[in-house]
């Protein structure tokens, strides 16, 4: 199979998933995947439940649509933006989950509290600055507090992961969630402590090295 085709069934599979786990709430969110070249992404404000890879739209990186019935997430600036400024990145979810979200309406970052966020994510999110969605100021202070890092919140807004698959992007995302939800209940309980740096770059280090069936 093509690799764009092989590209819009997977978008479109991750996307349906991302709203089936309650990651968004009704057409919100949006699911991207590099190719050699183009961006396959999902088109804007479509129930997830219809969604089917035939909707999948084909953009190349200059903001030229390739092929696709459908306009365009709102949020191609923003995926188009972080392909071109990180190489090393061939897939991203934007996600607007719950307790990730607190986060970013809060601006405030998010530490590592659980120890299977630290081995997949790392250290802190960063929230960047406030911008209206769909913008390109959306796009340039997401890459500008993304960094190298995988994940960045939006104020306000969600959560963008970037990685090397989208299966990898789709865990980053669920185990933002998890760190969340459980920072805000141990807050409850006198306030989580935040797992060392030290043991973070371990944690991080045994999962890529040793954990599971290596
Ligand atoms: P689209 O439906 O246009 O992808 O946008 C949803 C969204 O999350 C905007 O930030
Ligand atoms: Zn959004």
């Amino acid at each position: 199979m093509l690799e764009v085709e092989k590209a819009k069934e997977k978008v479109a599979f991750v996307a349906k998933k991302m709203a089936e786990e309650g990651l968004v709430v009704e057409t919100w969110g949006n699911v991207s995947m590099r190719t050699r070249d183009s961006i396959v992404i999902t088109p804007s404000g479509m129930d997830y439940k219809r969604l089917n890879f035939v909707d999948m739209i084909v953009m190349d990186f200059h903001g030229n649509m390739i092929e696709g019935k459908w306009k365009v997430s709102s949020e191609y600036p923003m995926h188009r933006c972080i392909y071109r400024n990180r190489e090393d990145v061939t897939a991203i979810i934007h996600t607007h989950s719950t307790f990730a979200t607190s986060f970013a309406a809060a601006r405030k970052e998010m530490y590592p509290v659980v120890e299977d966020f630290a081995q997949i994510v790392g250290s802190k999110i960063k929230v960047a600055e406030y911008a209206l969605p769909g913008t390109d100021e959306l796009a340039a202070s997401c890459i500008n507090f993304l960094k190298e890092n995988a994940a960045v919140l939006l104020a306000n807004h969600g959560v963008v992961a970037v990685g090397n698959s989208l299966e990898e992007v789709l865990l980053t995302c669920r185990l933002i969630e998890k760190n969340a939800e459980t920072s805000v209940y141990a807050a409850m309980l006198g306030g989580p402590y935040i797992i060392e740096e030290k043991n973070v770059k371990e944690l991080r280090r045994y999962y890529l090295e040793q954990y599971g069936q290596k």
